[in-house]
């Protein structure tokens, strides 16, 4: 194997009836760019036969295939980072094994990175995916625009491309549950966002549930920020302040009109109501907490981030890998 100038990092979990499609378009795809190209495949310990089909896949490309196979399932993100713990090569492209991302869009990838960019982001043209899943995902997009300073057109796109000094930062952050594209923005220089194509899955479903996407995006958002701890102080603040003139307020009131005792300011609301509602915004307030002390104990516990069980490769013979 040359050394391979872009590395191709792709997630698969479960995805036996993607992967021959995949296989079919995404070599054809790359060869046709002319540049020397190394694709490295991560099982997240399916359960299913794609494992297989990854081996036999390296047996019939091993010049450019490379396979690691996790102990289990750690997650989209950690195989990511698994794969990019293994590149070879100085520009990095991620793509999904699902065919949502047509692979014929590397070359657009690679010329933005020509142009001197050392991170190349994606807007999906057109996105095929439930009218939910786009409304969900515009307003997860809205609130992290202003939460974080991380300025991402469209967060769920996995197809990017990064360059290797880059990726070897996000890798040597040690961070449990984290957002790759997220991360590689921080440490971007020169980022830009071009327009790429859409498909809907090749075959079969979505590996996130409603609660997983959900999830994410309570990692993404208290991973990187803690201005919600902070608009919640204030909120605190705010309530405080109001409870103590509406306070002044009827205590001025029942001295002025000492015969109406219940008629003051306080019994213009539902009392039951407001306790509910302050009630709810305790209990919130309480789980957001929880939030970032889940995210201390996990960092703090710093097991292993994933097991790999094997890999599937021929052994490097350029030496690309000692450089790190
Ligand atoms: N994936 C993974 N581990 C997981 C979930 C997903 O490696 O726990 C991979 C999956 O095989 C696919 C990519 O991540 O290559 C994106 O997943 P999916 O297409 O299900 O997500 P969606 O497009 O619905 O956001
Ligand atoms: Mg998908």
């Amino acid at each position: 194997m040359s050394t391979p100038q872009v590395s191709v990092v792709i997630p698969v979990y479960n995805e036996e009836q993607t992967l021959p499609l995949l296989f079919a378009r995404l070599y054809p795809a790359l060869d046709k760019l002319g540049v020397a190209y190394e694709i490295i495949f991560i099982n997240d310990g399916s359960r299913d036969r794609s494992a297989g089909l990854l081996r036999r896949q390296y047996e019939e490309r091993p010049d450019v295939t490379r396979v690691v196979l996790f102990n289990g399932n750690f997650g989209q993100h950690m195989a990511i980072m698994a794969g990019f713990e293994n590149v070879r090569g100085s520009r990095i492209i991620t793509l999904d094994a699902d065919l949502q991302n047509p692979p014929e869009e590397i070359g657009n990838l690679l010329a933005a990175m020509d142009a001197g960019h050392d991170y190349v982001g994606s807007i999906r043209r057109q996105r095929q995916d439930s009218a939910f899943r786009r409304y969900a995902s515009r307003a997860m997009n809205w609130m992290r625009e202003r939460i974080t300073k991380i300025h991402m057109t469209d967060q769920g796109c996995m197809l990017r491309a990064y360059d290797r000094a880059i990726v070897d930062a996000i890798t040597s952050s040690r961070e449990i549950n984290t957002f790759i594209p997220a991360l590689a923005y921080n440490y971007a220089a020169n980022p830009t966002e071009i327009m790429v194509a859409h498909e809907e899955r090749a075959a079969g479903e979505s590996k996130y549930s409603l609660y997983s996407l959900l999830r994410l995006n309570f990692d993404l958002v208290t991973g990187f920020s803690i201005m919600p701890l902070q608009v919640f102080s204030l909120i605190g603040m705010t309530v405080a302040v109001l409870s103590v003139l509406s306070y002044i307020v009827v205590i001025i009131e029942r001295w002025v009109h000492a015969d109406s005792l219940s008629a003051g300011l306080l019994a213009l609301w539902d009392r039951d109501i407001l306790q509910f509602f302050l009630t709810g915004l305790v209990l919130f307030g309480l789980g957001l907490l929880g939030e970032y002390i889940g995210r201390i104990y996990q960092q703090v516990r710093s097991r292993p981030r994933f097991l790999i069980q094997a890999i599937l490769e021929k052994p490097d013979t350029s030496g690309a890998r000692l450089e790190r």
